[in-house]
């Protein structure tokens, strides 16, 4: 029920922020706890799939196509206000909304996400250049103003970069410029063999991509006209996209007294608590650390905020579950080729001190291959030397991509070790997957295993 008059009663739980984090938190909520009154605030009418942004400018064609609909909190008995809430009373546990509300709860569950980084360029300001928002009234400004551009520059030339790209191409806009500053687009999340692979395929599908590039201004007369390159050259641009990252929306639990780190995000215990014991937080506002290395980790992915949240939600008035750092699991997609990956780079792990092992296999992605659709897909695996113990994982060629990644992830987060790995019994049929001899992932961890 959607709930619009200014008199609320005590909620039992609380979630403020209504996307993929909030939600899971509250249909976890629902689950634990059956006779809880459970009431979400959100800031959006509608919420966007988050991780489906890009393909609103190519595939899908708009932000209605894309939305999280309300019906599944309905389902799950979860009331909605759409307002924001500007304050916490934690001493008397309530909270104010803009709109003048003021509404107690037992528990809380802060999942207020993250907002795009913006870059100091000299003229982030002109008009159509965008960062992005999560917020279908801003994604159609975007849309119009790609409606009259001839020249695209995305700056940033990670997975959120070259999905703009390549939709955008889609789209038919002429020319796509994507500009890193890394040696290769994609660098944090797979070894520059996979990079260049990635490049290619961008260069086919007719995107310019600029490597070790620093944009040094966007210029323009009240609109973006071109970006000024740090060797000298300028690049064309009638709309300049922003995606170089994201940074926690901590500024509500900072205001009420919650402990935060302003880069990292709202400080959490494994159980998911905040320095409050009643305030529970989820989503891209933690803080994380890394699941190999106890370091900050700036990783902010839907699988890991929703893991959070499903935590969370369980653990509101007993402690059941506790989260699991990240790993990093993702997938995308270029034309046709799909890239996943989970865990360490094999550079990452070498710069992190580890000593590592690599298998490498691939094979047709259905068997025999004269099966139609037939494509190659590669492994990569990485392992710790002495141990033998999964680091990490890298997967591309065929749409398979993405299940692999997952199944190797899972791997990760159990700490398998290469001779247990190659002692799976893994499923395989002819449409599904490769030969059960050609299986990518047994046969990278057997060739890693008898690597001196
Ligand atoms: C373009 C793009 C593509 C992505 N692709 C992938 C992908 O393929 N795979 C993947 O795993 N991850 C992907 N991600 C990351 C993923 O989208 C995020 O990890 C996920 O959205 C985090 O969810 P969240 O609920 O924590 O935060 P958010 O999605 O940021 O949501 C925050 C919510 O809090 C609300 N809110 C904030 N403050 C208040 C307040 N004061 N009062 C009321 N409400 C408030 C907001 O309105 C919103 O509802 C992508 C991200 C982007 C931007």
């Amino acid at each position: 029920m959607l709930i619009t008059g200014p008199v609320v009663e005590k909620q039992d739980i609380l979630i403020i922020g209504g996307s993929a984090a909030g939600i899971t938190a509250s249909v976890s909520a629902r689950r634990y706890y059956p006779d809880a009154d459970i009431l979400m605030i959100r800031k959006e009418k509608k919420v966007l799939i988050p991780c489906g942004i890009p393909y609103i400018f190519g595939t899908l064609g708009s932000p209605d196509r894309n939305l999280i609909p309300d019906t599944v909190l309905a389902k799950n008995n979860v009331e909605l206000m759409i307002d924001e809430v500007v304050s916490i009373d934690r001493d008397n546990r309530t909270v104010e909304t803009r709109s003048g509300k003021s509404i107690a709860y037992e528990k809380m569950v802060l999942a207020t996400g993250s907002l795009p980084r913006v870059p100091p360029i000299p003229g982030v300001e002109l008009d159509n250049v965008f960062a992005v928002w999560k917020d279908v009234e801003y994604l159609e400004k975007v849309l119009n103003a790609l409606d009259e551009a001839k020249d695209l520059v995305i700056i940033g030339g990670g997975f959120i970069g070259l999905e703009f790209a390549d939709e955008c191409k889609k789209r038919g806009i002429a020319n796509v410029t994507v500009i890193e500053l890394m040696p290769h687009c994609l660098l944090l999340a797979c070894d520059e063999e996979i990079c260049v692979r990635v490049e290619k395929k961008l260069s086919e599908r007719g995107i310019k991509v600029l490597v070790n590039t620093k944009v040094e201004a966007i210029v323009g007369n009240k609109k973006v006209d071109y970006v000024e390159l740090d060797n000298g050259e300028k690049t064309k641009a009638d709309v300049v996209i922003l995606g170089i990252g994201v940074i926690p929306n901590v500024q509500l639990a900072r205001d009420s007294g919650l402990e935060v780190d302003e880069k990292e995000g709202i400080y959490v215990d494994e159980f998911m608590r905040t320095s409050d014991e009643n305030i529970f937080a989820a989503g891209d506002c933690t803080r994380k650390r890394c699941f190999f290395t106890g370091r900050p980790t700036f990783l902010r992915l839907a699988s890991i905020g929703t893991m959070e949240a499903r935590v969370a939600g369980a653990n509101l008035f007993r402690l059941r579950h506790r989260s699991e750092c990240p790993i990093g699991v993702f997938g995308t997609v270029i034309g046709d080729l799909a890239i996943g990956s989970a865990g360490m780079t094999e550079r990452e792990a070498k710069e992190a001190g580890f000593e590592v092992v690599t298998g490498e296999a691939q094979a047709a992605d259905k068997h025999p291959g004269s099966i139609p659709g037939t494509r190659n897909l590669a492994v990569k695996l990485v392992f710790e030397k002495d141990t033998r113990v999964l680091l990490g994982g890298q997967v591309f060629g065929s749409m398979t991509a993405g299940k692999v990644a997952n199944f190797i992830g899972a791997l990760i987060q159990k700490r398998m070790r290469a001779d247990e790995i190659v002692t799976f019994q893994v499923g395989t049929h002819p449409m599904l997957t490769a030969s059960p001899i050609a299986h990518q992932v047994e046969n990278a961890a057997e060739i890693a295993l008898t690597k001196p």
